[in-house]
């Protein structure tokens, strides 16, 4: 890598440089790790706040590094998308979390009724070709009823696909996947499409939540995306609950905060944890 010197001339910039191989080095270690499967689920529950019940987990992507570890999604999901890796990671992702549903579903009913798995979904997914008939695909494969499915998509990826958003949008509802709107409040505002879109829930960004007892503006915040919610006829999911106090907050907001997510209830745990939470029938 070259940066322009003050003087004009090109010079070499040490950090730049170890940088670009850094990052040229977790891109081949994707591509290794897609092969060879080292990437996991792990699943957070998301808690009904009037029974206090799980209601069903978000599936988060952890990736088991053969040295380094555990690498967060915050490291390698931008890589991913740049690089367009992930679409094959996506699919994974969607396939396991379909699948261990399933699994569930067979082995403990009595537990899973209506338990939802939530997936994220990419903006580069959003824009792949193909998107609906891998998830047609997937869900025939596993046979999860889709109406146990819920995509997450953040506002901007929604608004800068906005010609193609909508239809697709529809024809994700059309059968009957729920659909999410993550990380809502922040980026684009798109307030004056919403009623358009056939969105379910809106999950409110946990930088409001955090801010709940902190400043007066976030308590606000969120009492107006429950009323916008409440009005469109939309659940809401509070995400980045960690305090006794956000929770009581929240449950004392005069229109409803449906669901709540976050290190209060749990972190995000691999599967086998997962059945232990939802078999234990804990109520918070
Ligand atoms: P996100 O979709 O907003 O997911 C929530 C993130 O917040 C997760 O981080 C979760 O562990 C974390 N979190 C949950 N509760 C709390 C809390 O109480 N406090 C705090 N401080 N954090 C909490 P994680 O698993 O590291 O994922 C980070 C981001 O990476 C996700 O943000 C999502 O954008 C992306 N990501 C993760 N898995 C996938 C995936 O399978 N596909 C795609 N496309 N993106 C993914
Ligand atoms: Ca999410
Ligand atoms: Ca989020
Ligand atoms: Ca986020």
């Amino acid at each position: 890598a070259k940066v322009q010197g003050r003087a004009g001339y090109a010079v070499f910039d040490p950090v730049m440089h170890t940088r670009a191989v850094d990052r040229l080095q977790l891109e081949t270690d994707l591509r290794r790790a897609i092969a060879t499967h080292e990437f996991q689920l792990y699943y957070q529950p998301i808690v009904s706040l009037s029974t206090g019940k799980i209601s069903g987990f978000e599936a988060l992507v952890r990736w088991f590094h053969p040295t380094r570890g555990m690498v967060s999604p915050s490291e390698f999901i931008p890589v991913a998308e740049d690089t367009g890796l992930i679409v094959p990671i996506g699919a994974l992702v969607l396939q396991e979390a379909c699948r261990q549903l399933r699994v569930w579903q067979l082995k403990y009913p009595d537990f899973t009724d209506d338990l939802t798995i939530s997936v994220n979904l990419s903006s580069v997914q959003f824009r792949q070709s193909g998107l609906i008939e891998q998830i047609d695909e997937i869900l025939q494969e596993t046979g999860l009823d889709p109406s146990f499915l819920k995509l997450e998509i953040t506002e901007s990826t929604i608004m800068e696909n906005a010609d193609s958003a909508k239809a697709l949008l529809e024809q994700l509802k059309a059968r009957n996947i729920l659909l999410c709107i993550d990380d809502f409040g922040t980026g684009y505002s798109s307030l004056s499409y919403l009623h358009r879109w056939p969105i379910d829930t809106l999950k409110i960004d946990r930088s409001f939540v955090n801010g709940i007892g902190i400043e007066a503006h976030s308590r606000e915040i969120i009492w107006t995306i429950v009323t916008l919610a409440g009005n469109l006829g939309m659940e809401v999911v509070a995400e980045g609950v960690e305090t006794e106090q956000q929770l009581t907050q929240l449950r004392l907001l005069k229109r409803e905060c449906h669901y709540g997510q976050g290190y209060l209830f749990s972190r995000p745990v691999d599967s086998e944890a997962a059945v232990k939470l939802f078999a234990s029938e804990l109520r918070w």
